[in-house]
């Protein structure tokens, strides 16, 4: 029998199932920063099969497995071949998001195998200089060795099956005012140079950690600016529910999308739901730490599949969030949240909800 799908009280569907498998990671990058250490109580594979099952039955089509770091996480093949029954009852896509220094041949092909359908790789800068900056490494030695795992991994993944023309390889960059906002015309560069949509992030003000300061921040409309000067673009808009506005670089030199969470919030449509390693629930990437709906006592041996749908249909229906709308807001206001991030633990830290 078809489960009815929930709306929210914003009249929003769910589409996305955000997966985090793990809290740790291993770089440190400043602006996210890790926690160390697993959060106790992790999920087991059987755990997160039945929170996937649950989520495609309230609608979402779309599995993004995150962290953290998902390579750290010797299941993850496991993982993606237990979920794709799913695919039956109406899973459309597995994603990866990861930093790829892992990434392998081998796993890239394993990954591959067990019916992965994408991956995308962050890389915030195109020399060992900036990537140990951004990733939190000690010194340019150990950033080039980065910059050159990642550069493998885009080629492991293409060799795998990952065609970039096709979506299923992407390349996501965080751009930090002042720290690596010298590296839009070069990642745009490497992007192009090897056939990849370049998804450039907006710094956010998730967890409590990073110091977040508006001013840190280069707006999308900025970087669409800057990379435009160089290599004329034609606005491709951003598809409903998604998160990246896209761009067409004119001389066909492929597609560069801009996520604008800060300058141009897309709240209205957002359709994603984040479990946590550890079974929380969160409706939003800026929700409070802690207050995520903790699943596990629907994930006890003795509980029924109804039991753990209904759960989530009635978290999902409850949902009101639109934090980076009202974030604007205040902004637009004049209180632009300069100093925001004092005092007790406000957001759920990034790379626990796993972006
Ligand atoms: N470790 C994997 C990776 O880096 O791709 C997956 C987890 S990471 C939390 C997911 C994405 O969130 C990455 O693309 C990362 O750059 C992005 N991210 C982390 N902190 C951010 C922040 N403060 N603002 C914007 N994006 C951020
Ligand atoms: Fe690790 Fe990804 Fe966070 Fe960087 S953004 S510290 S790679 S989880």
């Amino acid at each position: 029998m078809a489960v009815p799908q929930p709306l929210d009280s914003l009249g929003r569907p769910l589409g996305v199932l955000r997966l985090s498998l793990t809290a740790r990671c291993n770089l440190a990058c400043p602006y996210c920063l890790p926690d160390g250490q697993e959060p106790p109580g992790l999920l087991t594979l059987e755990q997160r099969l039945a929170v996937v099952a649950a989520a495609v039955a309230l609608g979402a089509g779309s599995l993004r497995l995150t962290g953290g770091e998902p390579l750290l996480q010797p299941q993850l093949e496991a993982l993606i071949a237990a979920v794709q029954p799913l695919r039956r009852q109406g899973l459309r896509e597995i994603a990866l998001t990861s930093n790829g220094t892992l990434l392998t041949a081998a796993r890239a092909r394993a990954l591959r195998q067990a019916g992965l359908d994408r991956i995308t790789l962050s890389l915030d800068g195109a020399d060992g200089g900036s990537v140990a900056r951004m990733a939190g490494l000690t010194d340019a030695r150990a950033g080039a060795r980065a910059l050159d795992a990642v550069l493998a991994a885009i080629e492991h993944a293409r060799n795998a099956g990952f065609d970039p023309a096709a979506g299923a390889l992407k390349l996501n960059a965080v751009i930090q005012r002042g720290r690596n906002d010298d590296q839009l015309l070069p990642l745009a560069a490497l992007a192009r140079e090897r056939g990849l949509e370049l998804r450039l992030i907006e710094y956010m003000d998730v967890g409590n950690r990073n110091g977040w300061r508006p001013a840190d921040v280069v707006s999308a409309a900025e970087m669409v600016e800057r990379i435009g000067a160089r290599w004329p673009l034609e606005a491709l808009g951003r598809p409903g529910h998604g998160t990246a506005g896209r761009w067409r670089y004119r001389d066909g030199g492929g597609t560069v999308a801009v996520v604008a969470s800060i300058s141009a919030p897309f709240c209205g449509d957002c359709n994603r739901l984040r479990v946590t390693a550890d079974g929380l629930a969160y409706t939003c990437l800026f929700a409070p730490a802690g207050s995520g709906l903790d699943l596990r006592p629907w994930l006890q041996e003795d509980r029924d599949a109804a039991e753990l749908r209904q759960a989530l249909a009635q978290l999902w229906q409850r949902r009101a969030d639109r934090y980076s709308e009202e974030r604007q807001q205040q902004i637009n206001d004049g209180s632009d949240g300069e100093g925001e991030q004092e005092g007790p633990a406000r957001h759920a830290e990034m790379a626990y909800l796993g972006g």
